[in-house]
């Protein structure tokens, strides 16, 4: 099976040792050739020399192209503007434009003529660096959690692509009836960006669930009640993590899908082994 968009996610760690370990994590992943790598980034410009000395290490220890996420929300103009121009003096080439959450515990969501949006962010990064850029946002197949409704949230989707997006990469799911449905909307709707799936492989049960419930992504209730009875068999559940994920990969990239873009939560394992199972190869 062959894709055209491979990518893979990582975030910058928090522990001296997930800081150690990460140019072998890295590495390894680099082994099978990503067309990038994205480090995400916390909302309110949290994190900034996280994402940044990430970047770095992806570059430096593989030469292959590295985006950062770029969030905000609780950030000001100022302090955007100065990222941008970092990130572009480092060679920066993309960037994955977000609006971010901010913690519960924050004052306000968006000072007075600060950005409250992630497509004022799009049309911001477009207005200060022209095409410099290839700009990535964000889709939410099955809907972001704070959306009125599938049809506004829909509406929001095509005013970050009307603002300048190249492309698009889906929040997690495992229904790939949803990205269909997502991709059929698009194309009715006259967008012609591609639309990566993202894929986070299946590590636990307690965290699949979590992660699903975060974002509001559904889990079949089939997977669902297999996953909880093999929460206490570790191989049992990768086992069926895996076939589960592949197949739902299969189908994706059958359909259409033009990549994928794989959450790592900075692990080699089980990326590496979903391709391995997925026999990929990266068309160039
Ligand atoms: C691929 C991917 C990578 C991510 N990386 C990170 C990361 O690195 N750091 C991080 O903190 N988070 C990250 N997130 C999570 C993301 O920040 C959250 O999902 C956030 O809540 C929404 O961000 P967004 O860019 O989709 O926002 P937006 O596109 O701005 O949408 C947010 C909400 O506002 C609504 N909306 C948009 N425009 C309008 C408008 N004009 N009027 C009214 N409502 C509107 C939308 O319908 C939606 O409900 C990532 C998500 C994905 C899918």
């Amino acid at each position: 099976m062959a894709a055209s968009r491979f990518s893979f996610e990582l975030f910058p760690p928090r522990t001296p040792e997930g800081v150690a370990k990460l140019p072998g994590v890295v590495a390894q992943l680099a082994e099978v050739r990503p067309e990038f790598f994205s480090v995400t980034h916390g909302a309110g410009g949290s994190d900034q020399e996280g994402t940044y000395e990430t970047l770095l290490t992806v570059v430096r220890e593989t030469g292959i192209e590295a985006a950062p996420h770029l969030t905000c929300i609780g950030s000001t103009r100022a302090n955007v503007a100065a990222a941008l121009d970092r990130y572009r003096e480092a060679g920066v080439k993309r960037i994955v434009a977000l609006r971010g959450d901010l913690p519960a515990t924050a004052m306000s969501a968006a000072a007075p003529g600060e950005f409250r949006y992630a497509s004022e962010l799009v049309c911001f990064i477009r207005e200060t660096h022209g095409d410099h850029f290839r700009i990535e946002v964000a889709a939410y197949p099955e809907m972001h959690p704070q959306a009125p409704n599938p049809a506004a949230d829909f509406d929001n989707f095509c005013r970050k692509v009307e603002c300048g997006a190249d492309g698009a990469i889906t929040q997690l799911f495992y229904n790939a009836d949803a990205y269909f449905d997502f991709v059929e909307r698009c194309e009715k709707a006259g967008l012609r960006i591609p639309i990566v799936p993202g894929i986070m492989p299946i590590t636990g049960y307690a965290n699949t669930v979590r992660f699903c419930t975060g974002c509001g992504a559904d889990i079949p209730r089939w997977a669902r009640l297999r996953l909880e009875q093999l929460q206490d068999d570790k191989q049992g559940l990768l086992d069926f993590g895996l076939s589960m994920v592949t197949r739902l990969c299969e189908t994706l990239l059958r359909g259409g899908a033009p990549g994928l873009h794989i959450y790592t939560i900075n692990q080699a394992g089980p990326t590496l082994r979903l391709w391995e199972s997925l026999k990929l190869s990266v068309t160039a």
